[in-house]
């Protein structure tokens, strides 16, 4: 029980990657904030959390490109359950356009979420959490290797794990930890509905395929006590599929 008496925000973690970083934190005793924009699925969230094994959980609607929100839920956080240890930057959005159609708003609206969103939630982390608190980014191993169609999500991820380099540099004489998974393809809709994978543009192999539990695991080690030396760590999951790309 790694996670006994400690509190995670997860965001996005009512759906996909992010539900089971959830329940994986559940299990092992977190009371859990579920971030996200919907909030019957937030609801359903928090259900599947408490069956996973949360002594408490809450949904807070919250759009993590906005910092007023993401300020509200940590300070929402911080009154119902006293303490924050973990921060899991995990929402994220996808959009598939050649660069010749890109305009500058749909830029702004996905480095907005995928890198500022988790922005906010470091500076909140900074700002309120105690030394022995830690901060897992979800990057992308399109951070590294990329496909057409994807130019804002590519960079985003990219400065998510450029941002993980700094804020685990202004982290570490704060007692606060920085780290950054970088999965590859996972079987959520996002993967499915991926008309780069549709389309045959982006091939994937069945065995290249990891699940969003591989994922869990992995984040649910780096914010656990056991990673209590790991800091600025770039830790693919991918079951090696960007050696072969
Ligand atoms: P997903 O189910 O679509 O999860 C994305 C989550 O982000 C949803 O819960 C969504 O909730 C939330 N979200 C999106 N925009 C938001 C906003 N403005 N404010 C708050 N929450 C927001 O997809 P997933 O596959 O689990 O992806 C999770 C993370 O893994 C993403 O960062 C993705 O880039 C990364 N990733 C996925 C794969 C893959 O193959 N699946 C591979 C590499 C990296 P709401 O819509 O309710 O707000």
């Amino acid at each position: 029980m790694r996670f006994q008496d400690k509190v995670a925000i997860v965001t996005g973690g009512a759906s996909g990657i992010g539900l089971a970083i959830s329940q994986r934190l559940a299990s092992e005793g977190a009371r859990l904030v579920l971030v996200g924009r919907n909030e019957d699925q937030l609801r359903q969230g928090t259900e599947l959390v408490k069956q996973a094994g949360a002594p408490d959980a809450w949904g807070s609607v919250c759009d993590v490109s906005v910092e007023a929100q993401v300020e509200a839920t940590v300070k929402g956080t911080l009154e119902r359950f006293g303490r924050l240890d973990v921060i899991v930057n995990n929402a994220g959005l996808m959009q598939f356009k050649p660069l010749e159609e890109l305009t500058g708003d749909d830029w702004l609206r996905i480095l907005n979420v995928d890198l500022l969103g988790a922005f906010y939630f470091i500076k909140q982390a900074f700002l309120h959490m105690k030394p022995g608190g830690n901060v897992v980014n979800v990057s992308s191993i399109h951070a590294i290797e990329t496909s057409p169609l994807v130019a804002p999500y590519a960079a985003a991820k990219a400065g998510v794990n450029s941002l993980t380099r700094s804020a685990s540099l202004e982290g570490k004489p704060k007692g606060i930890r920085v780290n950054v998974v970088m999965p590859g393809a996972i079987d959520t809709p996002m993967l499915w509905d991926n008309p780069n994978v549709k389309s045959g543009v982006e091939k994937i192999d069945k065995a290249d395929v990891g699940r969003p539990e591989d994922v869990a695991a992995t984040v649910a080690y780096l914010a656990s006590d056991d990673a209590a030396f790991v800091q600025g760590a770039e830790v693919r999951v991918d079951g090696g599929r960007l050696d072969r790309l």
